[in-house]
């Protein structure tokens, strides 16, 4: 455990209820909330447990933020845009209260565990009602009652590397949730700020996560979203004989129908991990292996600890273990001092894997990481016509990755009705690739079997099987 490291205790998570009800007693307190999310699916999750707190508090869910009495912003800060329209969104709110003087204003999330934002926050958006950092959120129902009962701004930003237990959630989906199993970074790749806002790593307790899963279970859920920055270092600190792998194999037994995990670093990606996938019931053949570049340089000042070679033996193990794996990836052009020739070695390494799919980005600078300080900064219409070289790449390969499942029996999960048409619906197949067959709303929120037909625009087509 790490020196800052605390577990929120019983007794504070008490505290924390008592001062819900206290808000909830409160007469002018807000009656409608709205959460607006930014960035990754922890903080997805997070916004779900902000929406569960706020309604132990006697607020109530508002489809649209402009009906809200209180809107909350969950901020992320791993990309400058995310952040900018973060706060472009957010001054656009100070407008909405001109007509509207009680409405409360709040922002959370990543973005404000930068170094300086809370300064700047009280500064420049005098606006902003309440501001709290990751370490913060499960003191919402105090920091609520301080700003309600004292009318002043409250802003507050922790240090410390909880991990809290018990919040309430109020899940965005019946059928299929999110389980945190970690939080925080310890890798801290050149690019990345999150080690710096969302602090070191540090990992749940095996039986808090088995009782949460066990509990999900119980209420009907078939699938569950392991989360976490790097959760193959799971049970880094943690006493006894803890790992990924080993957690993963309980949450097998346990019966839950489906279970993904992400995000994965490749240095970490074990045999044994492997292994517990290959002989597992119910944890899907899926893997999200982010390799950002193609070429050892770049991934050796992106501080990757890992080499083309390396990443490529892991693809290969993978494939070998679980013939037909879904596969995806993270991938970042334009790092500073990147060549041509290395760029075309990310090229070439994704028309050797073959991803079913690949998140894209262009490098963006984030102030206190060390590649921010790198010289060879790439500008920004070479950068630009990189990634569109890339996305082209991978959008022509993928219609031919994605043919290997014609033919082929899958399970979906249904997510809602299909885009293209109201006499359809589509979920994930086990292989984390979207599927398309005849339903109606009732079987939202069903598995059903069928067989994959063809291929359209991406999406794959499929027919009912009983
Ligand atoms: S593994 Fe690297 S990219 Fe991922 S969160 Fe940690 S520091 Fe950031």
């Amino acid at each position: 455990m790490s020196r800052n490291e605390i577990i929120v205790s019983t007794e504070e998570m008490e505290r924390q209820q008592t001062f819900a009800e206290m808000v909830r007693a409160l007469p002018h307190r807000p009656k409608s909330y709205h959460v607006v999310t930014y960035g990754c699916q922890m903080n997805a999750h997070d916004s779900e447990k902000i929406a569960g707190m706020l309604e132990s508090m006697g607020m109530a869910s508002a489809p649209q933020r402009e009906e809200a009495d209180f809107v909350i912003f969950n901020t992320c800060c791993v990309r400058e845009n995310a952040e900018r329209r973060a706060l472009g969104n957010v001054t656009w709110l100070k407008e909405v209260r001109k007509q509207k003087p009680e409405l409360l204003i709040a922002v959370c999330g990543c973005m404000i565990q930068e170094p300086g934002m809370a300064d700047r926050i009280l500064k420049q958006y005098k606006f902003i009602d309440l501001a709290f950092g990751t370490a913060n959120l499960h003191k919402l129902p105090e920091m609520m009652y301080e700003l309600l009962n004292g009318g002043n701004r409250v802003v507050r930003v922790e240090e410390k590397d909880v991990i809290p237990e018990g919040l309430p959630v109020r899940r965005l989906r019946h059928d299929a949730a999110y389980v945190t199993i970690m939080y925080g970074c310890d890798n801290f790749c050149s690019y990345c700020i999150v080690p710096y806002v969302r602090g070191r790593e540090r990992s749940r307790d095996p039986e808090e996560i088995i009782r949460e899963a066990e509990g999900l279970l119980e209420s009907g859920v078939k699938e569950i979203m392991l989360l976490g920055q790097n959760v193959n270092s799971y049970g880094k600190g943690l006493p006894g004989d803890v790992s990924f792998a080993k957690l993963l194999k309980r949450l097998d037994d346990t019966g839950i129908p489906r279970i993904r995990f992400m995000t994965s670093h490749p240095k970490d990606l074990c045999d044994e991990l492997i292994d517990v996938m290959a002989s597992g019931k119910h944890i899907l053949p899926q893997f999200h292996l982010p390799v950002q570049s193609g070429n050892d340089e770049i991934l050796r000042l992106m501080n990757r600890h890992y080499t083309r070679g390396q990443y490529l033996d892991r693809v290969r193990k993978l494939r070998e273990a679980i013939p037909g794996i879904g596969l995806s990836t993270d991938i970042i052009v334009g790092f500073p001092g990147e060549t041509e020739a290395q760029f075309e070695d990310t090229m070439s390494l994704v028309d050797e894997v073959r991803y079913d799919s690949a998140f894209t980005f262009i490098y963006s600078a984030r102030t206190g990481t060390r590649a921010a300080e790198m010289p060879g900064r790439i500008p920004e219409e070479e950068a630009t016509e990189r990634i569109k070289r890339l996305i082209d790449l991978q959008e022509s390969l993928q219609q031919d990755t994605m043919k290997r499942f014609v033919g082929t029996e899958e399970e979906i999960l249904v997510e809602g009705l299909s885009r293209r048409s109201e006499q359809a619906v589509s979920g994930k197949g086990k292989h984390g690739i979207s599927i398309s067959v005849a339903g109606s709303e009732k079987d939202i929120g069903t598995i059903l079997k069928c067989r994959v037909t063809g291929l359209k625009n991406n999406t794959l087509m499929g027919v009912r099987e009983a």
